[in-house]
């Protein structure tokens, strides 16, 4: 497929974009303030190099009470210039453009005492803002102001003004956060004044030759949040008021809809895009769950929006872009929308990176790794994440590699990710594996089991990946009819009763809930089905475009209970920023959770088991076994027993807690180091 709309340069007048794709804004926490600023400027770098047309930072506080968090980064006076010059130069060097965001959190700074427009706190922050004076919101806009120009001596081509995803822009502009009977409050006019004070005062301070690009909420999804029309109202205002670009954002951090998790389909909030594209006359950047860049095109091309932002794609892959440009469109490592070492990462206090590219953010440490050339004979056994990570990598490097499969198909535990409902992306990373195994040359042998006689001294390094076997608990019964291994039910080589226990409440467990709750099926989510199921007005009449009817979930396929030995609630081991999405799903399900149970035997009347004491018994049809996975290390033994040297990796090595993300980063690493 061509990308002739993706790939047309974008004319503002004073300056030109390449591309029509660009790396929209995520913190990475690599910027706080006690961190080395190569490493920023080496991953923003490498995006420039791989073709992004525009490049957004991580926000930037314009003043100590704007802050995310305690440490985060401020630029309010020109010290910082010259860390911010590694940044922009690096970028320019490459070719790109790069905006910095200014971002003012407003009442979910994580700080002792945050501000914002009323005293009303945060659903995700429970600490009651100081209301802004209105002398101290005069100061925030010359903040704002100020920081801009900082951004301009410090070499950006423009900055973002954040107002979007509920910060404090945002929380000025609606009747749920902002009840003030001043000049700020009350009438629309009145609440969008700051925005567009904003808007005034930074362009007379950084003149006409400057980007200025709004992030403004397409769509706030929360109670009492604007409608469609007064989100159009505003836009139509900042334009006047000197925007040159608008940027979008997808609801507050506080909505109850999920709105970048893999289970939202791809380009989903494309109609709120429009109701703006449709409204203004300057360009429109749509954003969120857009991972492809035939999405990206179809988008451009339909006139949706003028360009397409994308930040968790170009961590999966900073050479996105370039790909497209060069024709290599089906190597590109899609973002499968996990969350899982991106916004999970970031929530738990680390550095960013990458479920499906560990090197994200690894720059410094891994490019020159894998840029060491070897010529090694390497065969890798098992092509699990792990295996296809090792292997891409060794033979990406050089070295010739066999990669021994005693499957049909290369993916091990990937292709029953991609078979749960929703989880489709994860043929995209399988897609890719297959990508890289083909360009570098890797002889892959499938159906082909090995031992030390086959393997002998033929090769100069041998890694093992032959992953994990699901795990059986020791529980009386266990072999009675009703019991299903969680792998059997995956593959379709069992299936269920109506009325089913799940044991073992992990990333598994809750995989199968759902599958057992939306039935089986191989294709993506749908966007109208999911837009209902949410509750999501996509007339945008409504405030806040939260539909009147509420949440409609579909009435459950089968009868759940899902049983863990943890006396805590169930999913707390799920990732942060989409563990709450599959347990909303399951409770609206009427999946019944049972947490701190003792296991006691497994008979016709069903599953018997005690909680505090009682004993009780659950009549059920079927009994699926998601009780975790040990490790399938018996190849290893055996070749060391013969005297082969080899290297132990993913699953394999630990099962516990092993996940993909482990596996994949685990593998690229063991290959970097031969
Ligand atoms: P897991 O996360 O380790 O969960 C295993 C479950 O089985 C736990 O609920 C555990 O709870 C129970 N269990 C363990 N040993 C048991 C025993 N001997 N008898 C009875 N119950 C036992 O494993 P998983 O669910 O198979 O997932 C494997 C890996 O893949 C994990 O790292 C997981 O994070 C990852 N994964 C993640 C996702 C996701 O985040 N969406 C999805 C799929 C897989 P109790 O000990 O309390 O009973
Ligand atoms: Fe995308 Fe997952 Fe990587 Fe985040 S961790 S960028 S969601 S693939």
């Amino acid at each position: 497929m061509n990308f002739p709309k993706l790939l047309q340069p974008l004319d503002l007048g004073f300056t030109t974009i390449k591309n029509r794709i660009m790396m929209g804004s995520m913190q990475t926490r690599m910027e706080l303030i006690d961190r080395p600023w190569e490493r920023l400027a080496a991953f923003y770098g490498e995006r420039a190099k791989g073709g992004a047309g525009l490049i957004v930072t991580g926000g930037y506080a314009p003043n100590d009470s704007g802050v995310i968090e305690t440490g985060a980064p401020v630029f309010d006076n020109e010290d910082e210039i010259e860390n911010h010059r590694l940044v922009t130069d690096q970028v320019h060097a490459e070719g790109g453009k790069i905006l910095m965001q200014v971002l003012h959190t407003g009442r979910n700074a994580k700080i002792d005492q945050p501000v914002g427009a009323s005293d009303i706190p945060s659903r995700i922050n429970p600490c009651t803002p100081h209301i802004l004076a209105g002398e101290e919101i005069e100061q925030i806009i010359e903040d704002f102001a100020n920081c801009s120009l900082l951004a301009k001596k410090a070499g950006y081509d423009g900055v973002e003004i954040m107002a979007s995803e509920g910060y404090l822009i945002n929380q000025m502009l609606v009747t749920r956060t902002n009840n003030r009977t001043d000049e700020w409050g009350g009438s629309y006019e009145n609440r969008m004044r700051f925005a567009i004070e904003i808007v005034k005062r930074t362009k007379e301070k950084v003149g006409d030759n400057f980007i200025l690009m709004y992030r403004i909420s397409a769509i706030d999804l929360v109670e009492n949040g604007a409608t469609g029309a007064e989100i159009v109202q505003l836009a139509q205002a900042l334009e006047q008021a000197g925007v040159t670009l608008f940027n979008t954002g997808i609801g507050w951090h506080e909505a109850r809809i999920p709105t970048i998790a893999y289970m939202v389909p791809r380009a989903a909030w494309r109609f709120a895009i429009r109701n703006l594209a449709d409204n203004v006359n300057i360009p429109v950047i749509a954003s969120n769950r857009i991972n492809t860049p035939e999405v990206a095109e179809d988008i451009v091309a339909s006139g949706d929006a003028a360009m397409v932002s994308m930040a968790r794609p170009m961590l999966a892959d900073p050479h996105f872009a370039r790909k497209v440009t060069d024709g290599e469109a089906n190597e590109i490592n899609t973002c499968i929308g996990c969350n899982q070492a991106c916004l999970d990462f970031i929530f738990t206090d680390r550095v960013t990176s990458c479920l499906v590219n560990p090197k994200a953010a690894r720059e410094l440490e891994f490019n020159e790794a894998v840029a060491i050339k070897g010529n090694k004979t390497v065969a890798v056994i098992g092509s699990g994440p792990a295996g296809l990570s090792a292997a891409c990598t060794a033979a990406e490097r050089g070295h010739n590699v066999t990669l021994f499969e005693a499957g049909s198909e290369i993916g091990g535990q990937l292709n029953l990710a991609k078979i749960v409902p929703d989880k489709t992306e994860f043929y995209e990373f399988i897609r890719y594996f297959q990508s890289q195994l083909d360009k570098f040359g890797v002889d892959v042998q499938l159906n082909t089991r090995v031992d030390a006689t086959t393997l002998g001294d033929k090769f100069d390094e041998v890694i093992v990946a032959t992953g994990i076997t699901p795990r059986i608990p020791d529980i009386a019964g266990i072999d009675h009819p009703s019991v299903i291994s969680y792998l059997d039910l995956l593959t379709g080589q069992a299936t269920t009763g109506k009325r089913v226990a799940i044991l073992g409440a992990g990333g598994i467990g809750f995989d199968v809930a759902v599958l057992l709750t939306h039935g089986k099926s191989d294709s993506a989510p749908d966007t109208d089905s999911f837009l209902v199921k949410w509750g999501v007005d996509t007339t945008m009449s409504e405030p806040g475009s939260l539909s009147k009817a509420g949440p409609k979930f579909p009435a459950p396929a089968h009868e759940i209970t899902m049983m863990q030995r943890k006396p805590k609630s169930l999913g707390r081991s799920l990732g942060l920023t989409s563990g709450w999405v599959l347990r909303a799903e399951l409770d609206a399900a009427g999946v019944n959770s049972i947490p701190g149970v003792s296991y006691q035997k497994i008979d016709d009347d069903g599953l018997h088991y005690s909680v505090n004491d009682e004993d009780l018994t659950l009549a059920v049809d079927s009994i699926v076994i998601c009780t975790g996975q040990d490790s399938n290390n018996a190849l290893y033994n055996e070749l060391t027993g013969a005297g082969i040297n080899c290297r132990l990796i993913g699953g394999a090595s630990e099962a516990k807690e092993l996940d993909a993300l482990a596996a994949v980063s685990q593998g690229m690493e063991v290959a970097a180091a031969i």
